[in-house]
C-alpha cells in the first residue's frame, strides 16, 4: 500500500522494499558446528517491506530511536544500499531498468548528505578539491571553470570564497557541515538525503544549518528526505513525516496532522517525550523500555512490549499501516475501533 496518494509522478518511489542483513558466524560458533552444533547465522531485517512516495519539492522527515532502520532506508533510496526486495523508481521509472547513462544520471540526482561532516571529508584535500572534484569528473564543468564554480557554490552556502586552499581541519563543526552542503550541491541534485545532518552541531548552529536547507530549497526546488531522531528537527522543515519502528513505519501524515492528531501509541509516546520540541533536543528516554533486537523482534506488533495500550491479540497479530484519514495511515490495531 502506498502512504501518499497525488495525481502526479513522484520524483522518488520505493516500492514494497526490504533489506536483509546476514550476520556471519564468528569463530566460536563455527568452531562449535565442527563439534556438532547447529549454529545458523542470523538475519537482521533492517527494513521490512516499506513502501516510501516522495513528490517533487516536498520535505519528508523520517523519525525513529537508533537502529530502526532509518539511516538504511535513506541509503537505499540514494542507492547506496541494494535492494533485498522491491523496487526503486525516480519519476515514474525503475531505475534497475534503466540504461547506464540514465542510471547515473539518477545518481547525480539524489545526493546523501552525512552526520558528520568531518568523518565525511577528506583531510588531505583542499576545500577546492573537495566540492569541485565531482563536478569536473562527471564532466557539469571543465577544470578551468572549478575555481570559480566552487567560490560561487561556497557563497551559496553561507561561507567566504577565499577559504577555498584551506582544509576541513581549519573549520569550525557548522563550516564543516556548509562545506558537505556545497560538496552534494556541486553535481546538481534535484533530491538531497539528510542523514542526522545537524545532530553533530550545537542547538544555535543546528538552527542556522537547518535555515539554509530551506533556503536552498526556495532557491534550488529541493526535495528533501530528511533523516532524524529529533521530532523537534523534522517538526519545523516537514511537509510529511513517517515514522519507523524497528524496520517497519508505524505512523505517516502531513507534520500538522502528526503533530496535531498523533495515532500510534509509539508517535504519541515519541510526542509525550518531547513536551517541549522548540527549546531543546528531543530525547526518547521516556519511553519505556529498550528497543528490541532488530535480529529477534517481538511477535505481533513489534511495539507491544512497550505500548501501554496493547491488548493479548498485539502479541500474536502484526497491524498493517490504515488509512484512518486522509493521508494520514497509521500501523496500530486500536484504529479498527476509532472508526478509522
Ligand atoms: Fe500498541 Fe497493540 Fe497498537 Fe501495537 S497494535 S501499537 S501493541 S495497541
Amino acid at each position: 500500500m502506498s502512504i501518499i496518494h497525488s495525481d502526479a509522478t513522484p520524483i522518488l518511489e520505493l516500492r514494497n522494499v526490504s533489506k536483509r542483513f546476514v550476520k556471519p558466524l564468528d569463530t566460536a560458533a563455527r568452531i562449535a558446528n565442527v563439534f556438532g552444533a547447529n549454529m545458523q547465522q542470523q538475519t537482521v531485517h533492517a527494513v521490512d517491506q516499506i513502501d516510501l512516495v516522495v513528490q517533487a519539492g516536498e520535505v519528508v522527515g523520517l523519525v525513529g530511536e537508533s537502529g530502526c532502520g532509518k539511516s538504511t532506508l535513506g541509503r537505499m533510496a540514494v542507492g547506496l544500499h541494494s535492494l533485498s526486495e522491491g523496487s526503486r523508481w525516480w519519476r515514474g521509472q525503475e531505475v534497475r531498468q534503466m540504461e547506464s547513462t540514465a542510471q547515473r544520471k539518477v545518481q547525480l540526482g539524489i545526493q546523501m548528505i552525512f552526520q558528520d561532516p568531518y568523518a565525511s571529508l577528506n583531510p588531505r584535500m583542499r576545500v577546492q578539491d573537495i566540492i569541485g572534484e565531482a563536478p569536473v569528473v562527471h564532466q557539469i564543468i571543465s577544470a578551468s571553470e572549478q575555481k570559480s564554480y566552487v567560490e560561487n557554490l561556497l557563497q551559496r552556502v553561507g561561507l567566504d570564497p577565499a577559504v577555498l586552499r584551506r582544509f576541513p581541519h581549519q573549520f569550525s563543526g557548522g563550516q564543516r557541515a556548509r562545506i558537505g552542503i556545497a560538496r552534494a550541491l556541486a553535481v546538481k541534485p534535484e533530491f538531497l538525503v539528510c542523514d542526522e545532518a545537524v545532530a553533530a552541531l550545537d542547538v544555535s548552529i543546528q538552527a542556522q544549518v537547518l535555515n539554509l536547507f530551506m533556503q536552498l530549497r526556495q532557491e534550488l526546488n529541493l526535495t528533501y528526505l530528511f533523516i532524524s531522531h529529533d521530532l523537534g528537527v523534522v517538526r519545523h522543515l516537514s511537509d510529511r513525516v513517517v515514522i519507523m519502528y524497528l524496520g517497519k513505519v508505524v505512523e505517516s501524515a502531513p507534520a500538522e496532522e502528526i503533530f496535531g492528531h498523533a495515532n500510534h501509541p509509539y508517535t504519541q509516546a515519541l510526542m509525550a517525550a518531547a513536551p517541549k520540541l522548540e527549546v531543546k533536543k528531543t530525547t526518547f528516554f521516556a519511553i519505556k523500555g529498550e528497543i528490541p533486537s532488530p535480529l529477534n523482534p517481538p511477535s505481533g506488533c513489534y511495539f507491544h512490549p512497550r505500548c501501554p495500550h496493547a491488548m493479548p491479540r498485539c502479541a500474536v497479530e502484526q497491524p498493517s499501516l490504515r488509512e484512518i484519514a486522509p493521508q494520514h495511515f497509521s500501523a496500530c490495531h486500536l484504529t479498527e475501533f476509532s472508526g478509522g
